[in-house]
């Protein structure tokens, strides 16, 4: 009997397989949440024969893309097929040479049939199979990953690059500043490359913080540094009516030797007086979304993620993509 261990491990995923050509089954382990066990259930299909048996540890898991190609890898080393996983329309196709193998879908209600079929999506054309988000911040990191992980991408980021150096964010508009680290980082890596640049912008204050959100308590300043400054530059504005404010994100899409892509996108809301809410991060805690209420650090991640500042861009980049690479191709 033999038997080898795989390991993939990064700042988000982490899994222990185990290929025995001994016993026949295929399994997952302390599987954390229904979404693997779909995965389980499809993928088991690849492994025909029975004569093999296949074991996984989920210790950390996040995106369903790394984990396909992770057990894909595994079979194709063991079983000499040449498995590919392939983005498409919230599936992964799982595609061997030229046939198409398999369908996995990521929500269990499936995907319109419309959709599916239709002209190249852009998850299939931006990036392949993946997409480099160019942001050091985990808070928006973990957004993004949430987003693109609806339309089974991949989503790399810079922790995933140690090697690049850090792009100075010199510009006075979000766009300058987007486009400077969008592109530099294609042209570094070669890569498409997902930029944003996004903050607050109060009304009464002439849109500050702005392009300073991070820095306005000071270059080094923490999220509850730069909220009790904020405060008490609104400290003489009393009624919330006049502390209007908005969420602002302009995203840029780079490519060498491309024009980049760019979209932006508000959340109006306004500033509380005091902070509410442990979600999120930033501004979150002060920020009264529309007319709730409620801050958006009281918001779940999803319910953040269906109608902020980025989720919105995000949405406008979907819908231009294609036009975009159309022309330029
Ligand atoms: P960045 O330059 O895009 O990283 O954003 C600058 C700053 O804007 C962040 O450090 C936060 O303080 C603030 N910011 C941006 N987006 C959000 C958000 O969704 N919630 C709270 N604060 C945010």
């Amino acid at each position: 009997m033999t038997s080898k261990i795989y390991e993939y491990r990064d700042e988000n995923d982490w899994y222990i397989g185990e290929w025995s050509s001994f016993g026949a089954g295929f399994y997952f382990n302390d599987v954390p949440e229904e979404s693997a066990n779909q995965l389980e259930r499809q993928l088991r299909e690849l492994v025909e024969d029975g004569q093999e048996s296949f074991d996984l540890v989920l210790i950390k898991y996040s995106s369903a893309m790394t984990l396909v190609q992770f057990v894909l890898n595994i079979i194709n080393e063991n079983l000499g097929t040449d498995y590919k996983a392939v983005a498409h329309q919230g599936t992964i196709l799982i595609e061997d040479q030229d046939q198409l193998k398999k369908v996995i879908f990521l929500d269990k209600q499936g995907v319109k049939l419309t959709d599916f079929f239709a002209q190249e999506s852009l998850e299939k054309s931006v990036v392949g199979d993946s997409i480099l988000i160019a942001t050091h911040n985990q808070g928006k990191a973990k957004e993004f990953r949430a987003i693109f992980e609806k339309f089974g991408l991949k989503v790399e980021s810079l922790h995933d690059y140690p090697d690049l150096p850090q792009v100075e964010e010199t510009g006075t508009t979000f766009e300058e500043n987007a486009r400077l680290k969008a592109e530099t980082i294609a042209q570094l890596t070669g890569k498409m490359v997902l930029a944003d640049d996004s903050g607050l912008q109060v009304d009464i204050l002439g849109g500050l913080p702005g392009v300073w959100s991070a820095r306005f308590a000071g270059l080094d300043a923490t999220d509850q540094e730069n909220n009790i400054k904020l405060l008490h530059e609104l400290a003489m504005v009393f009624d919330v009516k006049d502390r209007k404010a908005h969420f602002h994100t302009t995203l840029v899409v780079a490519s060498p030797g491309r024009e980049s892509l760019v979209v932006e996108a508000d959340w109006p809301g306004y500033i509380a007086h005091e902070p509410k809410g442990e979600n999120g991060f930033g501004y979150d805690p002060l920020f009264l979304v529309g007319e709730t209420g409620k801050t958006s650090a009281e918001l779940t991640l999803d319910e953040k993620n269906s109608q902020s500042h980025r989720a919105q861009a995000v949405q406008k980049l979907v819908e231009v993509f294609p036009a975009w690479q159309n022309k330029l191709l």
